[in-house]
């Protein structure tokens, strides 16, 4: 799940990670009530899950309440990225003096902790990566050892975050150990937090020699919200689309893609493998959604409802793999589940594993042209790909 910046701020706040004080407003006048109490100058910043807001015009500097309402007025409601701002969060402005960036995220492949820091902060770390790669100090932490407060003043010393900040001396040494403090706040937050990524860009060193977070990119771990009861309040489906929210209502594990072959599959590797064989014939899917294991006629029917629902969908592609789940349990779900849904596409299965013989000999009961069996994978895609109208590569 993927936090607002005033979400990720307040997540960041539980863990002491220093922010600027401000509020969450979805009106002007709201906007203009945070201001009032936060104190001018303020920042009103538009709230969406994308980067980039500062040169799309969804981010404003108001010294006054006029100011601040009609910056909020003309936030309010704009589109960023096809992302349209619902609320806008107003935080008292800072006076910078260095924009830094510091990250957390898990390195798969190393099977480790990936800690990010730059002197380059407040631009598209991507660009950074790309143009001056020797500007991120990239450091492993491995997640038995923790991270100590030695080892995060040596990244800060290493990204020389003090040495390019204008100070010297004890001043800068202060600056180094308030940065390396708050990267330690960080990795807590990200360890403790369960997050799968912990970013701060920028990070800014203030005028007065303050070191705090600007904003806030927090994702979080969906697979420890059991840990986290509190994380419900978080979430939003003010960012997925129509399918999505429906499949999510329905507990179904979808993503909405902008193809035309609708596709079921149990198991996600299993949903993936079958985006990528449409894709390879010639077809291009509608979705990925992985109905789990049981795939019983309740689930296939909210499976079918939510793929039906999309009027991009030519072709269903269904590709089940029986392992503990029956093959004759699956086809009597499909089955079951086609009395219950009214489809306006054709339907291909592709059952293998555990009785799939019984399974197919069920659905060979109720074929028709608009319900096709098909014995491989390859042959179930060209089929569903063919069905759609797509053409065949
Ligand atoms: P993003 O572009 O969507 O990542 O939004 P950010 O929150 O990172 O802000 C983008 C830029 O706006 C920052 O790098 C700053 O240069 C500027 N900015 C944001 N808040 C303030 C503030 O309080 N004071 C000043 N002077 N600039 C700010
Ligand atoms: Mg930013």
């Amino acid at each position: 799940m993927d936090l607002y910046e005033y979400q990720g701020k307040q997540y960041f706040a539980r863990f002491g990670i220093p922010t600027s004080p401000g509020g969450v407003a979805s009106t002007a006048e709201e906007a203009v009530a945070v201001a009032d109490r936060t104190g001018y100058p303020v920042v009103v910043k538009a709230q969406v899950k994308v980067g980039g807001r500062g040169k799309a015009g969804g981010i404003k500097l108001a010294g006054d309440a006029e100011e601040a309402r009609a910056h909020a007025s003309a936030i309010l409601g704009m589109d960023i990225k096809g992302h349209t701002v619902q609320r806008v969060w107003i935080e008292r402005s800072s006076d910078i003096a260095r924009e830094w960036y510091a990250s957390f995220t898990l390195d798969r492949s190393a099977k480790k902790h990936l800690c990010m820091v730059s002197a380059k902060g407040g631009v598209d770390i991507e660009e950074v990566a790309a143009s001056d790669p020797g500007a991120i100090v990239r450091r492993h932490v491995d997640p038995v050892d923790g991270l100590s407060a030695d080892v995060a003043l040596s990244i800060v010393d290493e990204a020389g975050l003090a040495a390019g900040s204008g100070l010297a001396g004890d001043d800068a040494r202060g600056v180094a150990r308030e940065a390396a403090d708050l990267l330690v706040k960080l990795y807590t937050c990200y360890v403790e937090g369960d997050c799968d990524l912990a970013e701060i860009n920028p990070l800014i060193l203030t005028t007065d020699g303050r070191v705090h977070a600007l904003d806030a990119k927090v994702t979080l771990d969906d697979n420890a919200s059991f840990r986290h009861p509190e994380w419900s309040e978080m979430a939003s489906d003010d960012d997925l689309d129509e399918r999505e929210r429906l499949a999510r209502a329905k507990g179904l594990q979808y993503v909405g893609l902008d193809g035309f072959v609708g596709i079921i599959a149990n198991g996600a590797g299993l949903a993936m493998s079958t985006c990528d064989v449409v894709e390879q014939v010639g077809g291009k899917p509608a979705n990925f959604l992985d109905i789990g294991g049981g795939a019983n006629a309740d689930q296939m029917a909210n499976a079918l409802e939510v793929i039906n629902s999309d009027h991009n969908v030519r072709s269903i592609f269904i590709n089940i793999f029986g392992g503990i789940t029956r093959g004759e349990e699956v086809a009597n779900g499909i089955v079951q589940a086609l009395g219950r849904v009214e489809l306006r596409s054709p339907i291909v299965i592709r059952l293998d594993g555990t009785n799939a013989e019984e399974g197919r000999a069920i659905l060979a009961g109720h074929g028709s042209e608009r319900l096709v069996s098909s014995p491989t994978m390859i042959e179930a895609a060209q089929k569903a790909t063919e069905l759609a109208g797509g053409t065949l590569k």
